[in-house]
């Protein structure tokens, strides 16, 4: 339901477009594709996964006969969830623990984001331990304790300007001494200085081998969805500095253009893990194809 409500903007772009197309049209000719593709492409859809969708979408007209126009909706539905089923993106946090790195530029939402999973794992009895390793943005830390308190996880911090391989060796030391289940770290985003920041996610990685090889990695991006074809810019660059496992799309709620998720995995073939669609703990909604494309077209 919350993903129906944060996802209404774009059901509005993007769907109501097609129906519109779907109702206007007496049969399926070129026309008729060609507006399709509008809509798609306007709604962030990306030019690739657009086409894509597109060719799938005339073959099974073909195949099936079709001729009616509203038969196509249901056919649409499928080629668009089948765009964005890259696999197995299933993201359990069990049995060994998981140390996971959360990186993106500033003001995307990653605190934000950190502090929602947190109160997830809390409500779900995981232990979690918080690195505040954003040690270059002092509020940062502030916010994540808060976040921290809330969902009773333990913080570990440094101070402003310290070393942030530092706090992740501090808070590696504290998730296994503890037997956390999850180590969630929050990193400063600094991609106009591509190699400082390539440099930093190395040492952190590093450490985390050395100290702690047998836990469970990720490396999650977070990018903001109200940006459209920037995030989708962030995730090429951070995908050039670290290996990427995941990505979380955060303010899906305060955009039309939530084709953006359809968009980066037909470029990247990188999973989305999350969306957020709001700004409670409950507004982190873990991402799959077929949810995602039914709470869209319902
Ligand atoms: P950071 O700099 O990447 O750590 O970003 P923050 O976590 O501080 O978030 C920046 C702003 O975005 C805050 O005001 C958050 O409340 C807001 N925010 C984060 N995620 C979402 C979301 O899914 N929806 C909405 N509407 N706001 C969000």
């Amino acid at each position: 339901k919350r993903l129906v409500q944060g996802l209404g903007k774009t059901r509005d772009n993007i769907v109501s477009g097609m129906d519109s197309i779907f109702n206007g049209f007496s049969h399926i000719d070129d026309d008729f594709y060609e507006e399709l593709e509008e809509v798609l492409i306007m709604g962030d859809l990306g030019v690739q996964a657009t086409y894509d969708i597109l060719d799938d979408l005339k073959g099974k007209v073909k195949a099936e006969h079709i001729k009616e126009p509203m038969q196509c909706r249901e056919l649409l539905i499928e080629s668009i969830k089948e765009q964005m089923d890259v696999g197995e993106t299933a993201y359990e946090f069990e049995e060994k623990t998981s140390v996971v790195l959360v990186i993106g530029v500033n003001g995307v939402g990653k605190t934000t984001t950190i502090g929602k999973l947190a109160g997830k794992l809390k409500a779900q009895n995981k232990k979690v331990v918080l690195a505040a390793a954003d040690t270059f943005r002092a509020a940062a830390g502030e916010q994540l304790k808060e976040w921290a308190n809330r969902a009773q996880a333990d913080l570990i911090g440094g101070q402003e300007g310290s070393d942030p391989a530092s706090v992740v060796y501090d808070a590696v030391a504290s998730a296994k001494a503890r037997h956390a289940d999850v180590l969630l770290c929050d990193t400063a985003g600094r991609l106009h200085n591509k190699k400082n920041l390539m440099e930093e996610l190395k040492k952190m990685n590093r450490i985390i081998d050395r100290e702690f090889p047998e836990a469970y990695r990720e490396t999650l991006v977070v990018l903001d969805a109200t940006t459209g074809q920037n995030a989708m810019q962030q995730a090429k660059e951070f995908n050039e500095v670290a290996d990427i496992t995941g990505i979380v799309l955060t303010k899906m709620d305060g955009t039309a253009k939530g084709g953006i998720a359809v968009a980066i995995h037909a470029e990247l073939g990188i999973p989305v893990k999350y969306i957020g669609v709001g700004e409670s703990i409950d507004d982190l909604q873990k991402f799959d194809a077929d949810t995602f494309v039914r709470a869209l077209f319902t």
